[in-house]
């Protein structure tokens, strides 16, 4: 039996039915799919001749472009792996992920030329430099430009399958090192099929793609989805709430994936009240957890919210709330995806989905196969081999709707009680002077461990340690409430506006002395 064909085929194919169409465009440039099959061929035959292979790594570091998805399908034609890499870690995280990830050419575009040169030098796997800008080549570097417009095409394709290894996706590095999972063909397929039997998707869709394309969100919800409907696909260089809103407005978008701080920061833009959201059919969002005021604000404006719960292991979608649901649960995350299965870890078992808080397990076609070069790490994630550990906390309803209570590794235990942070931090953020909000655990000889909250306020507003205190003592059990209570300017956030905990608890430990007052 022939395999399925893999996702290098996917503009060639499209390209078939609706050659004229809008594929892709950002500021400069603008593709229709038979343009980008053209180029995409062009530009795969070019990385034959680098010398690229089946299998070899291919890396790429720079902003939203057609530059990214030229060179993903072009990888994916040779059978090679793409490795997005972040281009808001410094050079020596970049030299990891390109010495992890064992790349042997790298593209990149011209604002990361900075960057390329921080990460020097450039571990010796690294064989070729391709610079998307002519004017950023490096001595000794090769010029993109000029090999996707002269080079010949790739002279034959060779056989990929939906088992064949696609992207290697660095995890966000919430909880350590970013961690690099390997998703197949067959798995973005997959879920590229999960996203389409849950929310409407037609060729006459106009996304804009915000999310940065290193990180799940940016790739897997919205965007492939459209790709593969023959919808056009716009790319914004930088995410910014004001440029969003703008091209919202001006380009009449039907849909777009967010992080729930992309979708605060709009509402709070001055922009937001005379922004023309009426185009909007989808506005899908995940990744952390959202602010229920963030959601009302957005469902007052009439737009229809669909919030998402996966994670880079997964493709990412797992959980995806319904447009009939989401105004009466916005914080929730709705059900499993079509092609999902879910399960909960009790006594080290995989057990039905429901009762208490407990961690999620997930199986499925588009559940990754192992973090790469990672044998153990990759071992100790699976329940029996096939149940994938989210290392999330969930509440399953008995409808079947499922709330993120929080992560395993934040909870902690406060004189002998489990403590939810997230569950803190939703209560603080009920007060509108609080922008956001995150507890941690420390160590404390009387309690085992007693938490201390960091919290940011919203420009201009102000707020005493008292007020904040009272108001989580009306609202939650004692024991819940954080010891230490702590102002800050701005709280610690990684590129996909995650809180980084580690900091605040190493902050938390440094600032706290590990002494109990008496009571
Ligand atoms: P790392 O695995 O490196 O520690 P990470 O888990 O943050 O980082 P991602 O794969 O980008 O890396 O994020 C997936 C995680 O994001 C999930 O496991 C979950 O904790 C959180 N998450 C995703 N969607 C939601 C959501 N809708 N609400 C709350 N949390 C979410
Ligand atoms: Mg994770």
């Amino acid at each position: 039996q022939a395999p399925v064909a893999g996702l290098g085929g996917w503009p060639a194919r499209r390209a078939r039915i609706a050659p004229d169409r809008t594929a892709l465009a950002d500021p400069h440039r603008t593709l229709t799919y038979a343009q980008l099959a053209d180029r995409t061929a062009r530009l795969a035959g070019a990385l034959e001749r680098l010398g690229v292979q089946r299998g070899d790594r291919v890396a790429y570091l720079g902003v939203n472009a057609v530059e990214v998805f030229e060179t993903f399908f072009a990888t994916w034609l040779l059978g090679a792996i793409a490795v997005p890499l972040n281009y808001r870690l410094s050079g020596p995280e970049i030299r990891y992920m390109l010495e992890d990830s064992g790349a042997s050419v790298l593209v990149h575009s011209a604002d990361t030329d900075a960057l390329v040169d921080a990460a020097a030098p450039l571990p010796a796997g690294v064989r070729d430099v391709v610079a998307v800008h002519p004017a950023s080549c490096p001595a000794g570097g090769r010029d993109y430009g000029a090999e996707v417009a002269a080079g010949p095409a790739l002279a034959e394709e060779p056989s990929v399958g939906l088992d064949d290894a696609a992207l290697i996706l660095y995890t966000s590095g919430t909880t350590g090192r970013p961690k690099g999972a390997v998703l197949t063909h067959g798995n973005l397929t997959w879920n590229t099929i999960n996203y389409l039997a849950h929310v409407d998707v037609l060729s006459t869709d106009r996304a804009l793609c915000i999310a940065p394309l290193f990180h799940c969100v940016g790739l897997g919800q919205v965007t492939l989805p459209t790709l593969f409907k023959g919808g056009s696909v716009e790319l914004v260089p930088k995410a910014d709430p004001g440029v969003v809103l703008e091209r919202v407005s001006a380009a009449r978008i039907t849909s777009f994936s967010a992080v729930p701080t992309m979708l605060q920061m709009m509402c709070e833009h001055p922009a937001w009240d005379t922004a023309d959201l009426s185009s909007l059919a989808v506005v899908q969002y995940g990744g952390s957890p959202v602010q229920e005021r963030v959601a009302r604000a957005w469902l007052d404006r009439g737009v229809r919210l669909l919030q998402g719960y996966g994670m880079t292991e997964a493709s990412p979608g797992v959980y995806m709330s319904t447009h009939d649901g989401t105004a009466a649960h916005p914080t929730a995350v709705g059900v499993p995806h079509f092609f999902t299965d879910v399960a909960q870890l009790r006594d080290g078992r995989p057990e039905p989905v429901g009762g208490e808080p407990a961690e999620l397990l997930v199986r499925g076609p588009h559940v990754f196969p192992g973090y790469w070069g990672r044998p153990e790490e990759t071992a100790a994630s699976f329940v029996d081999g096939q149940w994938f550990r989210t290392g999330d906390v969930l509440r399953v309803d008995e409808d079947g709707w499922a709330h993120v209570v929080d992560r395993v590794k934040d909870v902690f235990i406060s004189g002998g009680e489990n403590v939810y942070p997230a569950e803190v931090e939703a209560v603080a953020v009920q007060l509108d002077e609080v922008a956001g909000c995150a507890v941690v655990g420390l160590r404390d000889e009387r309690w085992g461990e007693v938490g201390v909250g960091y919290v940011e306020l919203r420009d201009g507003a102000t707020l005493t340690e008292e007020q904040l205190r009272a108001h989580l003592e009306a609202h939650l059990a004692r024991y819940k409430v954080p010891r230490h209570l702590v102002v800050v300017g701005e709280l610690p956030r990684n590129a996909t506006g995650k809180i980084r905990r580690v900091e605040l608890r190493t902050r938390a430990a440094d600032e706290h002395a590990v002494v109990s007052p008496r009571p």
